[in-house]
């Protein structure tokens, strides 16, 4: 079984604009690539689970975050970073766009994606950690059973179980000790 680092992507692997559906929004957030090299070379499988309710809202489609997708993924590989795996929950239940527009057992707080990782990944939960930068990443974490929750934030207070880091260093020294 191998451990996973679970990845928010909004406010985490991205600046958080709001509803970043194009690469022209998109700024990689400073100092991550070096974050994730140094998570992978401690034994980490690396997976970004991110909501986006920007396509339920009718602001981009799925195509475009599929597209988004795949130029942010060749654009980490050429730093020398490999994501296992990017999962998307596009539904919010006050979505315009019908067919996106319910609530979804992958919409974080919701366990859904972050249990779906766990098995396609074969991740041991347990040994496995999740960094985002919004409670519900963190909600979502421990319904999923994941052992270690660190929260991306400037306020430092921590409580039920989570980890508060203000940087991705101090991330990196949270991340098994
Ligand atoms: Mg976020």
């Amino acid at each position: 079984m191998r451990r996973g680092l679970l990845l928010d992507r909004d406010g985490v692997i991205n600046v958080d604009r709001g509803y970043v559906g194009s690469r022209e929004q998109f700024e990689f957030t400073p100092c991550l690539f070096p974050f994730l090299r140094a998570a992978q070379d401690r034994g980490f499988r690396l997976a970004i689970l991110t909501n986006q309710s920007g396509v339920a809202r009718g602001l981009y489609s799925e195509d475009d975050f599929e597209k988004l997708t795949a130029w942010m993924l060749c654009e980490l590989q050429w730093q020398g970073i490999a994501i296992d795996l990017v999962l998307g929950c596009c539904e919010h239940p006050e979505g315009t766009v019908a067919a996106y527009a319910r609530e979804s057992y992958w919409r974080k707080p919701n366990s859904g994606m972050v249990l779906e990782t766990v098995q396609r990944m074969r991740l041991n939960p347990a040994h496995s950690v999740l960094l985002g930068d919004q409670m519900r990443d963190m909600e979502a974490a421990a319904a999923g059973g994941i052992g270690r929750k660190l929260l991306l934030s400037p306020s430092t207070a921590d409580n039920k179980g989570i980890v508060t880091v203000r940087n991705f260093d101090e991330a990196l020294t949270r991340l098994v000790a």
